[in-house]
């Protein structure tokens, strides 16, 4: 974070000249750091008792498995149980994704320092991001492609990066119908490595695509709260492509298809430890 407690923004006047101005953050900055360290505490508290939940439901679902076929001997509020142990486990697991996600993005902002960064390979990213989506991906009869450029190499923390493309490519898949295809692209232009996920899904609206990377925004609640996601994914992308000196960009039509692009320095960075993780305020 900033030692100064002071933020310089330099402001073009258009006559050639530039103003610059010094904006006194301490305060504001020490609030958000306040608030960030808040959320992680309450997220890991909480981690605990999510964990005995779904333990619990476990249980109580191995209790009253029915063994292959029908039961007989389950009574109608056994089967009515079960029925509320298949929801107590299904929100359950929910809040802990929720929860997972919540201490993902308050590291990502600086409560845990950043992993020194390290060269990445691309091909590991995308490989591993398949890996990681197949199963989601053909359970709904979607192809994940993967084309462009072999042998790319990025600076920074390889988990964070395949988190930040699983994050794209869960996307990708949730929001798309059956048979169709979502494509990895890698590319090198100019001084940048991007990353595109490409669907041919429901598309978004521009009125929403300006506020899909804030934290809990997602554009159709209906639509997505089927999906059982929370709301956190794309600020997370964000966040590790600003932590990786980078960002993320989206194109997008609506009942067409949406792009989303990561777009990462290709050089190894003088010393990344420089670049400040992104507080929020
Ligand atoms: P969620 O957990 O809801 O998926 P995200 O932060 O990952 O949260 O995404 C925020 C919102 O952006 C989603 O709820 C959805 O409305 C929209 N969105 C994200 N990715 C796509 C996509 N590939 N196609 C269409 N809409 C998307």
């Amino acid at each position: 974070e900033n030692p100064l407690g002071v933020h310089l923004r330099a402001v073009g006047l258009g006559s050639g000249h530039v103003a610059v101005e010094a904006v006194d953050v301490t305060e504001s900055h020490r609030l958000a750091r306040v608030r960030r360290d808040f959320v992680a505490n309450v997220s890991h508290e909480l981690k605990t008792p999510i964990g005995a939940l779904q333990l619990l439901a476990e249980a109580l679902l191995d209790a009253t498995e029915p063994a292959g076929a029908e039961r007989p001997d389950l009574s109608e509020d056994l089967v009515a149980a079960r029925r509320f142990a298949e929801r107590i486990q299904h929100e359950s697991t929910r809040l802990g994704r929720l929860v997972q996600e919540l201490l993902e993005l308050t590291r990502l902002q600086g409560a845990e320092p950043q992993p020194a960064p390290e060269p990445v390979a691309v091909d590991w990213v995308i490989g591993e991001v398949v890996d990681r989506t197949r199963t989601g991906a053909s359970a709904r009869r979607i192809d994940v492609v993967v084309d462009g450029e072999r042998g790319l190499t990025v600076y920074g923390s390889d988990t964070q990066l395949a988190t930040a493309v699983s994050n794209l490519v869960e996307n990708a898949i949730n929001y798309s119908g059956e048979d169709t295809t979502v494509r990895i692209t890698a590319r090198l232009d100019d001084e940048h490595v991007t990353i595109a996920v490409t669907d041919q899904g429901i598309g978004i609206t521009p009125g929403d695509v300006d506020r899909i990377f804030e934290r809990f925004y997602r554009a159709d609640q209906a639509r997505s709260r089927a999906t059982g996601g929370t709301g956190l994914g794309l600020a997370i992308v964000k966040h590790i492509a600003s932590n990786h000196g980078g960002r993320v960009e989206v194109a997008s039509t609506l009942d067409e298809g949406s792009t989303f692009t990561l777009r990462l320095p290709a050089r190894p960075p003088d010393d990344l430890s420089v670049i400040p993780p992104s507080v929020e305020i």
